[in-house]
């Protein structure tokens, strides 16, 4: 039938019409018209592959389901994670039911699939989004090669909360920033064509708040103003829509009263409507059916009904859209063509996908071919180690100097091989990683000795989901054997932090310190050599005033993925400069979270910048390292920004101009940041928000002027007036190396 409609269908690749002339509309069309509504609902199904997908069912439930599949009662599936498996479920629907519309097939390839690159938090640290779109098509091209041909990436909540178990999973605490790796993820994992047999589907998640759970307690409820969510939250959601991102997945949270997944104004009025996006938006995992629980739908009938009115697409593993949007069409209380409308979005997606010409064509074997795992692990060493912060390097410890012979590497940390890989891993392997002390190994001479011992032990345990995780807070018998090996050494490098398990869905945690006996460690060893490199390796940021003061140097060094013991090597023998720079502000004390630089100002304290006045008896307001810090092995020097004009119009613009100079030794990148205040607005504005930056590299001595371009859309926010608009006044620029050291002018906008 689809064929006589002029729909070319498994003919293989080659008579592929290529998707720029494809009239997809016209043959979205054409099939919804030939579908019933049970073949229409199949299609906003999503079943998670659970049983042995590659022979026949066994259990009874897994025999239901395949006949469901056959009967084009389902329309994608997740965590199908073989070639064969995905072959198998697809062949279920294209020789056994009617339409033969293919399935698409999701997975969390969340920082690579099977090579592993930092965790997202730690990737964005390197500020490089050429990095940011790399990272993303080598784990494309490695997943469709495993029959995975749809992420649920990136994930772009903004999360200024420590406590949050996510928030390793997202690119930090700065809208802009974050909006900017939401469209390199885009455009690296769906290239510029969705029918190229190399890309997948990218998914924005989770829309919308998810990062601001109350207290930090993942899944929590959130509230926030209509002001915050439209001038924080939504700008990377808005950047990925408008870069074609094909899925936006909703999210676990109510916002203000309302589940985000029966939220109609957020997605059918705002992400559809006024954003004119065409894709398909996925529900997170069974939260339509949530909606009962949290007691805004009586039963999955009437939840299906909340969501599919408020613009939730596809059901994902919820059985809400399977067992009611039949009756509530037949009874009259659902119009089909909202349906109709959901059933449009996702046939789009498949249509642009290339699904209809060649389902199978993920399991390509030209594909499988032009994967070099070797080439993707040299990538993903060189992107972890742009992704180290170096936050502190007192009397110049680091790079190591060649008179240091001795090295010690203490540590739970140390020789673990899986941390490294973090959470939402992938298909990487276990214990795959290049540990602290096998890097150290390799990059250290012949004539340096380097030693080993633990010294304690994280003691995890079972990492199981949702279940409290058990951390050794009294075993310190291995202690004496690590301060020994400290005594004899010139130089510890101390490899401290978390578990990749502790954080990640369903991570969040009331303490962010150096679990368990971490700091008694590192005080044992300091007693005996105060020559401390101190590596952490965190998913999150933690809190280390006491350890930061305790040693001389601090790398930041997440969960940096496959290659992530060479990286820190890099950088530790110095054959990288490190460039990093936080996208999250490291705090004080824990009780200082949520903690975010670009806040606003109240009448009190009485300096924007709070370094006269607390508001807490017994800590400073400000963080103890803040957004955009990192320092270099060499020093740069900022000069006064400089700018073309003091007006700005509306058409027209005006040049920042600033002179940066490589004022030390070595040739290094620094991150030069523009951040913008507009002094009064009609609603309240944070004291300083980034609006652009960009990677200078420098060879010692040479100084460039870097030139920023201002023009009104930057000056926008979501006003009073209820509409993203600039208004006329006078605004700060400020230039600098972090959000905390800069320096400003000031222009005026002329309307
Ligand atoms: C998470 C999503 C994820 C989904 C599928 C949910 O629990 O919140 O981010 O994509 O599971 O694995």
């Amino acid at each position: 039938v689809l064929f006589a409609l002029g729909i070319n269908l498994a003919q293989g690749q080659n008579s592929r019409i290529p998707s720029s002339v494809r009239d997809v509309e016209k043959k979205v069309d054409s099939v919804l018209a030939l579908m019933t509504l049970e073949e229409k609902i199949g299609q906003l199904v999503q079943y998670n592959g659970s049983w042995d997908l590659t022979g026949p069912a066994s259990n009874m439930d897994a025999r239901q389901k395949e006949e469901n599949i056959k009967n084009g009662r389902v329309g994608s599936m997740l965590n199908v994670l073989s070639v064969e498996a995905t072959n198998h479920a697809q062949k279920l629907v294209m020789e056994n039911s009617r339409l033969k519309i293919p399935m698409m097939f999701g997975y969390d390839v969340i920082h690579g699939y099977k090579t592993i690159f930092p965790v997202p938090l730690g990737e964005t640290a390197s500020w490089d989004m050429e990095a940011a779109e790399e990272s993303a098509r080598i784990a494309a091209l490695e997943s469709v090669a495993h029959g995975v041909n749809w992420t649920f990436s990136p994930m772009i909540d903004i999360s200024r909360d420590a406590r949050w178990g996510r928030i390793m999973e997202g690119s930090g605490e700065d809208p802009y920033l974050t909006s900017k790796v939401a469209v390199a993820k885009v455009n690296g994992y769906q290239g510029n064509d969705l029918a190229n047999p190399h890309t997948i589907a990218a998914t924005a998640k989770h829309f919308v708040g998810y990062g601001f759970a109350e207290a930090g307690r993942d899944y929590n409820t959130v509230h926030i103003g209509e002001n915050e969510l439209h001038n924080t939250l939504l700008p990377p959601f808005k950047a990925a829509a408008d870069a074609g991102v094909a899925t936006v997945m909703n999210a676990f949270n109510d916002i203000d009263g309302t589940p985000a997944t029966g939220h109609k104004v957020l997605q059918r009025d705002v992400l559809k409507g006024d954003w004119n996006w065409d894709g398909f938006i996925v529900s997170d995992w069974a939260s339509i059916s949530e909606m009962i629980d949290h007691g805004f739908a009586r039963d999955r009938k009437h939840a299906a009904e909340i969501a599919l009115k408020a613009g939730s697409d596809m059901d994902m593993e919820g059985g809400a859209y399977e067992v009611g949007l039949k009756e509530l069409v037949e009874e009259g209380n659902l119009d089909e063509s909202l349906i109709d409308d959901s059933v449009k979005r996702i046939l789009r997606i498949k249509f642009k996908m290339g699904l209809f010409e060649d389902p199978y064509r993920y399991s390509n074997p030209e594909t499988i071919k032009s994967i070099s795992y070797e080439d993707h692990r040299k990538v993903a060493r060189d992107i972890a180690r742009k992704s180290i912060v170096l936050l502190k390097n007192e009397n110049n410890v680091l790079p190591l100097a060649s008179t240091v012979k001795n090295i010690a590497v203490i540590g739970p940390l140390a020789d673990d091989k899986d941390t490294p890989i973090g959470n939402w891993r992938g298909q990487g392997e276990a214990n795959s990683a290049v540990s602290v002390l096998e890097g150290v190994r390799n990059a250290a001479g012949k004539d340096v000795n380097v030693t080993y011992a633990k010294g304690a032990d994280l003691g995890m345990g079972e990492r199981s989901f949702l279940m409290p995780l058990k951390i050794n807070k009294t075993d310190t018998s291995g202690f004496a054997e690590a301060v020994e090996v400290a005594r004899k050494a010139d130089l510890v490098v101390m490899a401290l932090g978390e578990d990749a398990f502790q954080s990640g869905e369903g991570r969040s945690q009331v303490n962010i310190g150096l679990a368990g006996v971490q700091q008694e460690l590192l005080k044992a060893i300091r007693e005996v050599n105060e020559n401390i490199v101190l590596v952490l390796i965190n998913g999150r940021p933690l809190e280390i005033s006491k350890a930061s003061e305790e040693v001389p140097a601090v790398l930041v060094a997440w969960q940096l993925g496959s290659e992530s013991g060479n990286a820190i090597a890099d950088v530790l023998f110095g054959n990288y400069n490190p460039s990093g720079k936080l996208p999250v502000s490291f705090p004080r004390a824990v009780g200082q979270e949520p903690l975010y630089y670009n806040q606003k100002n109240t009448g009190r304290p009485y300096s924007a910048e709070h370094v006269t006045y607390s508001a807490y008896t017994d800590e400073k307001n400000d963080a103890l390292y803040p957004f955009g810090f990192g320092l270099s092995y060499t020093t740069f020097e900022y000069g006064e920004p400089q700018l073309s004009a003091k007006e700005i119009t509306v058409s027209g613009n005006l040049e920042v101009r600033v002179n940066l100079k490589n004022t030390g030794k070595v040739k290094g990148r620094e991150v030069v940041q523009l951040y913008i205040r507009d002094l009064v607005a009609s609603t309240t504005r944070p004291v300083k928000e980034l609006k652009d930056f960009q990677l200078v590299d420098l060879e010692p001595g040479e100084s460039k002027t870097v030139t920023f371009t201002i023009e009104e859309p930057m000056l926008q926010f979501y006003s009073a007036n209820k509409k993203w608009e600039a208004e006329a006044g006078e605004f700060e620029v400020m230039t600098g190396g972090n959000s905390r050291d800069l320096k400003k002018t000031t222009f005026t906008l002329k309307k």
